[in-house]
């Protein structure tokens, strides 16, 4: 393509609130061939809410937001908009473990908010895990809460899909590309989320260091464009052949993809694609 050309296919995208920041990105998107995809604020909203809590409901809100009160994870926040009536004890020795969850000591006990992974020495009985597989599989995703290594609750979280990802998938898919989910949630609820938009692939329960690791795996097949908006996507954002950061995630993933999509509507992709095409006058 000429400058001229480019110029006026980045200028276009500009103007639908695709920023693309050079051209040789926009030339790029014509060749992808998979399209990875974070969850949480990329295919959902990013605005996760308590649904369902097992066992006592208000201690269980009292523990959970006396750790989560230090957590800036989105889970944390859905359970303080929960607890917001309710007086929480101070934590401290307050801990966030990667891919797992938060501990802290509370009213002089080990108190812990995370997921199984977190509960190493800790039984989980058949009952509760009947609860959290059903709740998982309604794409919600579950917390245990606990004190001194005894389970007191669960609390079950959901953060629906954005109206436009289910269109966005389909349109990727017609036109051929591979769609993938890479998510740190559960398995369970990660191919929940993935049906009820039509992804075909879940890579779950992915530790935050690990993104891009999966990304480069997924290049053997061909060019990779990873979507993602958060602290831990950037790694995989700059990975990946094309990156394409949501215009409400971090500074630090706008500043490692390559396009923004301003409006923070996954159908952009497809219209990246489209763009690109137009611009590069490729007919496929
Ligand atoms: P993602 O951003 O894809 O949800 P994370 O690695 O941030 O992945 O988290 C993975 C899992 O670790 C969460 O789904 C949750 O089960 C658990 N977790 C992480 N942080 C917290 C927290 N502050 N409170 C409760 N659980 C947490
Ligand atoms: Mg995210």
């Amino acid at each position: 393509a000429t400058p001229t050309a480019l110029m006026v296919g980045t200028g276009r995208g500009a103007k639908m609130g695709i920023l693309i920041k050079n051209g040789e990105v926009l030339e790029e998107v014509n060749d992808v061939k998979t399209v990875v995809f974070d969850k949480t604020g990329t295919i959902t909203k990013g605005k996760p809410e308590v649904t369902d809590i097992i066992g006592n409901e208000n201690q269980v809100l009292k523990i959970a937001a006396a750790l989560e009160e230090s957590s800036e994870h989105p889970l944390a926040t859905a359970i303080l908009n929960r607890a917001k009536d309710i007086a929480a004890p101070k934590a401290s020795d307050f801990k966030a473990i990667e891919g797992k969850g938060v501990s802290a000591v509370v009213d002089g006990k080990n108190a812990f908010v995370g997921n199984d992974k977190l509960l190493d020495d800790v039984k989980i009985d058949d009952d509760l895990t009947y609860k959290m597989t059903r709740l998982q599989d309604e794409a919600k995703t579950v917390v245990f809460v606990g004190l001194d290594n005894k389970i007191i609750g669960l609390i079950a979280i959901q953060d629906a899909p954005k109206e436009t990802s289910k269109e966005a998938i389909a349109t990727l898919k017609n036109r051929g590309l591979r769609t993938v989910m890479l998510t740190g949630d559960n398995q369970r609820v990660a191919k929940a989320i993935a049906k009820d938009v039509g992804i075909d692939e879940v890579i779950a329960d992915v530790l935050p260091g690990d993104k891009a690791d999966h990304v480069e795996d997924l290049q053997k097949n061909g060019k990779v464009a990873f979507v993602g908006d958060g602290i831990n996507d950037a790694p995989a954002l700059t990975m990946a052949d094309v990156g394409i950061a949501m215009g409400s995630g971090t500074d630090i993933a706008i500043e490692s993809g390559g396009i923004v999509l301003m409006k923070n509507d996954l159908r952009d992709v497809a219209k990246a694609l489209e763009l690109s095409r137009k611009t590069f006058n490729r007919i496929k």
